[in-house]
């Protein structure tokens, strides 16, 4: 299984400075691969791995790029090849697109150094250091440990818009060293949960928890602000390039504390269950009133799926999406549907008397048909009554928060 991890990092103004003249080699190296690849013939280029054969030559050439690590110089040169074949790709698909273009220093803003050239260290609580070859020391926020079985394949480390650096690890688990899932007859009411993902923006779950989404209003109004200082500026003038900065910064500030929760809350859902049923959006985005901003919604949710789908990997759990259509109207007793104003917030069912707040019912109904979705039934010892919960116990984001903060 592959996947990443991103770290804030915080180089000396040494280091930065010796990062950026980095950066600028091997921007060049790019640009220049480029040029041969249009004007070598076949024989020397065409593809990363002949073109690497190229690169003693380059160093006799240009002594600049000696200056580097030799695996990240030749990492660039990949990326080039990479960045072709995404090409094609896009123009198989019909899309229109041009040729790749020559880089400029502001479209040219990281490195990656691959198999070799770095080493993890000194990670105690939430700082660490990265060390990368021919430039030295990087202070790196821990925020999340990498999983022990993790098998760190490439860095790269990349200075924003913003002016702030960041560190990604691609990672690699191999599939013999992930825990395995539970087996599916042990799962019941209790281990497993069903999740509405509310259009209010918070969690509802079949067992009566629910977790109140971040609270952002204040970030937004803050973007909102700079937003309008930014209309006032000149285009192209250097108080709008400072400003752009700033808007830039409040956009990564909400995306990081978003990011920041999603991985919280997945990790808390993948440590308390065996097994995590959630809606299959594609479907819910469809059917759900298409006035509350669904976009931006949608995608919180998809990557906050794509997060859940990945921890469960990590620590054994199963995670299943279920055809969402319905869910709300019908009864998690009976089965009949009612329909329901989006105002309507109790469920009552006028055929079974059955009542309960109506995003619960809707946890439950994933709950069953995640049950049904595994070829489980529905325990025959759990009256759907008993399993829900008669108080909604409301989990405060800190509580989630410091849950999931003690894991990855
Ligand atoms: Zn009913």
């Amino acid at each position: 299984m592959e996947y990443t991890h991103r770290y804030p990092a915080y180089p000396t103004q040494e280091v930065a400075a010796e990062l950026e003249h980095h950066i600028d080699i091997h921007r060049q190296a790019y640009n220049y691969t480029r040029y041969e690849y249009t004007h070598l013939d076949a024989d020397s280029t065409g593809s990363a791995y002949k073109h690497h054969s190229r690169l003693p030559d380059w160093k006799d050439e240009f002594p600049v790029f000696t200056e580097v690590n030799a695996k990240a110089l030749q990492r660039t040169v990949t990326l080039f090849y990479d960045n072709l074949s995404n090409l094609s790709q896009q123009k198989e698909n019909g899309n229109k697109v041009g040729n790749l273009k020559w880089k400029s220093p502001r479209e040219f803003q990281s490195i990656t150094y691959s198999q070799h050239g770095f080493k993890l260290k000194n990670t105690s609580g939430r700082r660490a250091t990265l060390w990368l070859s021919k430039i030295g020391d990087i202070p790196i926020r821990y925020h999340r440990p990498l999983p022990d079985e993790a098998d760190i394949k490439e860095v790269t480390i990349k200075k924003e818009t913003t002016g702030e650096w960041f560190v990604t690890f691609a990672l690699e688990t191999d599939e013999a060293d992930l825990p395995e899932k539970p087996d599916v007859d042990s799962l019941n009411a209790s281990n497993s949960v069903g999740i509405d993902l509310g259009i209010l923006n918070y969690i509802q779950t079949s067992d009566g928890k629910t977790v109140d989404w971040l609270d952002l209003e204040g970030e937004y109004e803050r973007l909102r602000r700079e937003q309008r200082k930014l209309s006032r500026k000149q285009r192209g003038s250097s108080n709008y390039e400072k400003q752009r900065r700033e808007v830039a910064k409040v956009k990564r500030h909400i995306k990081r504390k978003v990011e920041d929760f999603q991985h919280k809350i997945t990790t808390w859902l993948v440590r308390e269950y065996d097994a995590v049923f959630v809606e299959d959006l594609d479907v819910k985005g469809m059917l759900e009133d298409s006035h509350l901003a669904r976009n931006t919604q949608d995608a919180a949710w998809r990557q906050f799926i794509s997060l859940l789908e990945y921890k469960a990997e990590l620590y054994g759990t199963h995670v299943v999406q279920v055809e969402a259509a319905g869910t709300t109207k019908e009864c998690a007793k009976c089965g009949v549907e009612t329909a329901k104003s989006i105002w309507v917030r109790e469920h009552s069912c006028p055929s079974c008397g059955f009542e309960v707040d109506r995003d619960a019912n809707a946890a439950m109904n994933v709950l069953k048909r995640g049950f049904a979705e595994l070829g489980l039934g529905w325990p025959e010892d759990t009256p759907v009554e008993t399993a829900l919960p008669t108080d909604t116990d409301s989990v405060s984001a800190k509580r989630v928060v410091e849950a999931g903060s003690l894991g990855a």
